[in-house]
């Protein structure tokens, strides 16, 4: 479940991933009054069983097997607003690749801690830019196919929304990536998640990697992500 809103006096609506289907919408009836409706909470992976109403175009949750709750997201504010933006972020992909984002996402959401949650939230966004096959290319410059250099400092293509060299930059060192940034990038989306977590990263390159690849993604999918000023606003006060 990545979304939970209420709706109307008493009921709520529940956005849920689907590895099949993609997203799916149900409404819990009486989720604000009744004890006997089914509870759930954000975040929680299980079993959903649905009452699909076709006439109505309306789906409501009968029951559910969990699988696990993920009581870890919403374990302080820095794993609760990872886990809001990452859910966010699997929202504006509409359901496309759904198999690969919620095999990602429940992965995510079991490792998130503390401690990591700038990192798995770096992991998460360019992994699914990859998988949306945007801005895979960390080797070469996409505009005009010439080899980075070791020490080159990326800038960005607004018309093909992706990094580029540095002449190539049309946002006037707007969006830049440093070498090691860049070499980060590309050697961790060439492993597997748990390997890539184990790749270290001082704090400072965290926080610079966390704004640069949330630029990335609403550059690269014309979008604005709401959660990510919450996250920021954090890193900028501690
Ligand atoms: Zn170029």
């Amino acid at each position: 479940m990545i979304k939970s809103e209420r709706r109307k006096e008493h009921d709520r609506q529940l956005c849920l991933l689907s590895p099949v289907w993609g997203l799916k919408y149900v409404t819990v009836y009486g989720a604000q009054k009744s004890r006997r409706a089914v509870k759930a909470s954000l975040y929680t992976e299980a079993v959903f069983h649905i009452y699909d109403n076709r006439e109505r175009h309306q789906a409501s949750l009968v029951d559910l097997n969990i699988i696990s709750i993920h009581e870890n997201c919403l374990s302080s504010l820095q794993t609760s607003f990872a886990a809001s933006l990452m859910s966010e972020i699997v929202l504006t992909q509409r359901g496309e690749d759904s198999l690969a984002h919620y095999d990602l996402i429940s992965r995510c959401f079991d490792l998130l801690n503390e401690d990591n949650y700038r990192i798995i939230v770096i992991q998460f966004v360019i992994r699914v830019l990859a998988t949306a096959g945007l801005v895979t290319d960390f080797t070469h410059c996409p505009v005009c196919g010439r080899a980075y250099a070791d020490d080159e400092i990326l800038g960005f293509d607004s018309s093909l929304a992706s990094p580029c060299c540095h002449t190539c930059d049309t946002m006037n060192s707007g969006l830049i990536l440093p070498p090691n940034a860049r070499r980060y990038i590309r050697d961790s989306l060439s492993c597997q998640l748990p390997q890539a977590l184990g790749f270290i990263l001082s704090e400072n390159m965290q926080r610079r990697l966390l704004r640069y690849v949330i630029r990335l993604y609403d550059s690269a999918c014309s979008v604005m992500l709401k959660s990510a000023a919450a996250l920021l606003e954090l890193d900028s006060l501690d």
